[in-house]
């Protein structure tokens, strides 16, 4: 591996991407235009006494007595205003309804295939004041709204009105967020997309192959090298990615086998917490606030694939534009060497 700031292609251990890191690429001038958020006229739809504001909640959490879409919540969970996907009915969720048949035809030897985006696509509000960062919140309010998004799912996945849930964070207005206020949202959708059906087939290589978990595997060689490696206790593990897209681009596991994210314990949320805000606030740091997009990836609903997938999160700083090579290469363009950037995450104070 060159330490030289030779460009350098790379591939990612899991799925068949590459990677350019170019560190030449730094020194040229600003690269993402600065973007602001737009004056909302009637105030954040987020903010408590607001409700009104935002279709009815699904979910809250709410430690007293308090009546439902009014104040006196901590999170609270609303359907999205403005849906990717169209609700279930009542008479479609349950039994197959994520196998309906594909509407359309072949045209020769070119297949069209269409089905009903029928799926959830929810908000989750994760705190009642006008905060935007997650790293001003204290340890136990991050692990409310990771327990959310957990409990979220289970329940998803319980009704059967999906058979992935997608759970992100966009943060900050270079990531596509449209609003201030701290919120991440999830989409259940009727099929695994196609991303983590490259994770799954890539594990499932892995297993017929190698016999364990590929994550696991990955896992062990991260710690054992140490040169990514952020941060390790004793349930998590946090390092930059291999052929990380972006500056600074990290992925947090379970340090033990863990396919599905809706099934972790009230201890784990509680350790990834505190993981995930110290994480934030080195990367704050070492990258004067970035906006970011924060991915989950874990097993789908359906499948015996839990065995062998491990669930993680992909944080994507966005310090760099997507631009015309990367469209048309899907080769993303990364000018800090991750080794770098792990060596700049653990140093700063
Ligand atoms: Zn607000
Ligand atoms: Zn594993
Ligand atoms: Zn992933």
């Amino acid at each position: 591996m060159s330490c030289s700031s030779d460009p350098e292609m790379r591939k990612d251990p899991v799925v068949d991407r590459w990677v350019l890191i170019a560190p030449e690429r730094a020194k040229r001038p600003g690269d993402l235009p600065v973007a602001l958020f737009p004056e909302l006229p009637n105030g954040c739809p987020f903010c408590e006494g607001r409700e009104d504001q935002t279709p009815s909640e699904v979910f809250a959490i709410r430690p007293g007595s308090a009546n439902a879409n009014g104040p006196g919540w901590r999170v609270r969970v609303v359907p999205n205003m403005y849906p990717a996907v169209s609700a279930p009915s009542p008479a479609a969720s349950g039994e197959d309804g994520d196998r309906r048949p594909a509407q359309g035809g072949g045209v020769g030897e070119v297949e069209f295939v269409s089905l009903p985006a029928v799926g959830i696509h929810e908000v989750i509000v994760e705190c009642p004041q006008h905060e935007s960062s997650l790293t001003v919140m204290p340890v136990e309010h991050i692990a409310t709204i990771l327990a959310t998004w957990r409990d979220r799912m289970l329940q998803i996945r319980e009704n059967r009105e999906a058979v992935y849930v997608q759970v992100f964070k966009n943060h900050g207005p270079a990531a596509g967020a449209s609003l201030e206020h701290a919120h991440s949202q999830l989409i259940g959708l009727p099929r695994i997309p196609s991303v983590i059906q490259a994770e799954l087939d890539a594990v499932e290589r892995h297993k017929g192959q190698f016999g364990g978990c590929l994550f696991c595997d990955l896992i062990e060689r991260e710690q054992s090298a140490g040169e990514r490696l952020i941060r390790s206790t004793d349930r998590f593990t946090a390092f930059t990615a291999f052929a990380g897209r972006f500056p600074y681009e990290t992925w947090i596991f379970p340090r033990q086998h863990n396919g599905r994210f809706e099934e972790t314990s009230r201890a784990q949320i509680q350790g990834l917490a505190e993981l995930l805000r110290w994480f934030l606030g080195r990367l704050d740091q070492c990258a004067d606030r970035p906006s970011y997009n924060l991915l989950l990836h874990t097993a789908p609903f359906i499948g015996a694939t839990a065995d062998y997938f491990h669930w993680h999160f992909e944080f994507l700083p966005r310090l760099t534009g997507v631009a015309g090579f990367e469209w048309g290469t899907g080769c993303f363009v990364n000018p800090i060497v991750p080794e770098k950037a792990a060596e700049i995450l653990r140093q700063v104070k």
